[in-house]
């Protein structure tokens, strides 16, 4: 009996993006084989993290590196070292924050998302620089900026349009040294994100373990500057505090740093040919089967570098479509604006794709739709 009868799981191939309710990524043999060979003795926990933290900085060129509990739990962590200022007995009151001295960190309303909220799970005290949906200026963000403003938090992809850019906010945030955490957990591929953020001037940058580096689900990555991954490694768990909750296990450790060394070891060339073949499968099908506007985008549904293929499908509606092959076992975007199904084949592997465009076309003939040539 396989585990998804046992557990009664109903399993899907996942076309639509790294989102982690879904499972995000599905982890390639040589992180299996990191977890499993670590997972075979003890080691000291703190002196792992400190090591495989040396290992993650010099592939992804940056100062320092930290291996979290997901990229939310990376959030919280980052906010309770911005407030604590790293001292520990401020740091173990959290997430009661009367004792910090700076207990206030900025986010751009515009990027208002879920994710804040790991954010104030720190304590810190959410300072919000203009209104969500409304245009924010950078002269607005100078504004929200006092002196108990411990940090400023700025996600990639969230409200981009109607913010200032990354380097604007960098350079005011220098004029009045106050840090800024960049929030690019979903940001992968290009491989350079990795080191490009904090090449701009970010203290520090987080990623999801397990959304486009395919490593641990509960794996995160913080990348940056040395002193903030200090005090990370002296107060975040296994240590008592905010986050022994989120703790990271070895397995966590070893599987992420096998992700991000296999990542890092691909061209981009190269993973944007393997990309585009997978899409090409997809596209060849909906054209076929008389999809309206099929087009291929070299954005992901969340801004990263990864193509997919976007159409309308004649003869039923791409709501509908989207939820029968959810029944048959592939997971497909859909665009409620346009009607579009998106195929994004970013987490899948070639033969997977296959599967999945196989999966695709039974369920369009059973929908009573043909091909232009059979016609
Ligand atoms: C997915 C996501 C997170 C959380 O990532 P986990 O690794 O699932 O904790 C945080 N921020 C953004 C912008 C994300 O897309």
């Amino acid at each position: 009996m396989s585990i998804f009868e046992e557990l009664n799981l109903r399993r899907f191939l996942n076309a639509e993006d790294t989102f982690t309710a879904n499972g995000a990524s599905c982890m390639p043999e040589e992180v299996y084989r990191a977890m499993r060979e670590i997972s075979g003795a003890w080691v000291d926990l703190e002196q792992m993290q400190r090591s495989t933290g040396e290992a993650l900085a010099r592939l992804t060129h940056n100062e320092a590196a930290y291996v979290s509990a997901g990229a939310a739990n990376a959030l919280t962590l980052c906010a309770a070292m911005a407030i604590s200022g790293g001292e520990r007995e401020t740091f173990l009151a959290l997430p009661d924050s009367s004792r910090c001295e700076q207990d206030q960190v900025i986010v751009l309303a515009p990027q208002k998302n879920p994710y804040c909220r790991s954010i104030a799970a720190s304590g810190a005290k959410l300072c919000w620089a203009g209104a969500p949906g409304e245009y924010l200026t950078i002269g607005e963000l100078e504004a929200a900026v006092t002196e108990k403003t411990a940090a400023i938090f700025y996600f990639i992809y969230h409200g981009a349009a109607l913010c200032p850019s990354l380097e604007a906010v960098l350079e005011l945030a220098a004029r009045h040294a106050v840090p800024v955490f960049v929030d690019a957990a979903a940001q992968l591929p290009p491989a350079e994100n990795l080191w490009k953020y904090t090449g701009m001037g970010a203290d520090l940058v987080l990623f999801s373990g397990g959304k486009g580096l395919a490593g641990p689900q509960d794996s995160g990555l913080i990348l940056g500057k040395r002193r903030w991954i200090e005090n990370m490694l002296a107060l975040g768990a296994p240590h008592e505090g905010i986050c022994r909750g989120s703790k990271v296990t070895r397995e966590a450790m070893a599987g992420l740093y096998a992700a991000v060394k296999r990542f890092v070891s691909c061209s981009e060339q190269e993973r944007q040919e393997e990309l585009l073949a997978k899409c090409a499968q997809a596209q060849e099908l909906m054209i076929r089967f008389g999809f309206l506007n099929v087009r291929l985008e070299p954005f992901g549904p969340v801004g990263q570098s990864s193509p997919r293929v976007l159409g309308r499908p004649a003869g039923v509606s791409g709501q509908a479509l989207r939820k029968a092959l959810r029944e048959d076992g592939l997971l497909v975007g859909w665009e409620e604006a346009t009607g579009d199904i998106s195929f994004h084949p970013q987490m899948l592997t070639l033969e997977q794709t296959r599967e999945a465009c196989r999966i695709l076309e039974t369920r369009l003939r059973a929908e009573g739709i043909r091909p232009a040539k059979e016609e």
